[in-house]
């Protein structure tokens, strides 16, 4: 399986150390050619505006959401996450998503209290033992639509979400030596979906 990180701005040498760490070894996606080879897409954690307006200079921003509407597995961060909402609020003027993702996102959510934080959460993937979470000025999902599972939450706000081929974090697991959100993206979304199209 091909993996490409988005690579326009963000944590991207994070995300690459993690899909290393769980036996992908990923390459950067800064061209739509570049694109064109990966079976699978990360989005990094940063900042949403940024990334978008960079997609577009790019050329990169069309082809990310075509590929996305067409069933190419991704895993979103954060920033990433705000990106593959069909719906954002608190957007900055003209803001827009790749999306695909049917939830509408709050960001900066939880910023008014705390900028920044770090909690035990639990994540749905059958295992009881908690993730270290961390949130700096994260979204939160305020819509789940149809066909979307909740996988973790703070309070009572999702913060890890998937469809069938879509993967979405408030938080950051790039940033701790936890890699199972990492592997369950591999395993369980991407894997999955590609052995369907096979
Ligand atoms: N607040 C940022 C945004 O709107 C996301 C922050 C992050 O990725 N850590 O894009």
């Amino acid at each position: 399986m091909k993996v490409g990180v988005l690579a326009l701005q963000g944590d991207v040498r994070e995300h690459f150390a993690a899909l290393i760490a769980c036996g992908v070894y990923p390459t950067t996606i800064r061209r739509p050619e570049e694109l064109a080879l990966v079976d699978a897409l990360v989005i990094p954690g940063g900042e949403s505006t940024t990334i978008s307006h960079l997609a577009k200079i790019f050329d990169l921003f069309d082809p990310i959401a075509w590929r996305i509407k067409a069933g190419m597995p991704v895993y979103g961060s954060c920033a990433g996450m705000i990106l593959l909402a069909d719906q954002i609020l608190d957007a900055t003027d003209g803001q827009e998503s790749f999306g695909g993702l049917n939830i509408t996102v709050r960001r900066n959510a939880f910023g008014r209290q705390v900028d920044s934080f770090e909690s035990d959460i639990a994540f749905a993937d059958g295992s009881n033992e908690a993730i270290r979470a961390v949130f700096i000025r994260a979204p939160w999902v305020e819509r789940v639509g149809l066909g979307v599972e909740v996988l973790a939450e703070v309070g009572s706000h999702p913060v890890a979400v998937r469809s069938s081929t879509i993967l979405a974090t408030s938080f950051h697991p790039e940033l701790t030596a936890d890699h199972r959100i990492h592997r369950y993206f591999i395993e369980e979304v991407a894997r999955a979906a590609l052995q369907q199209v096979q």
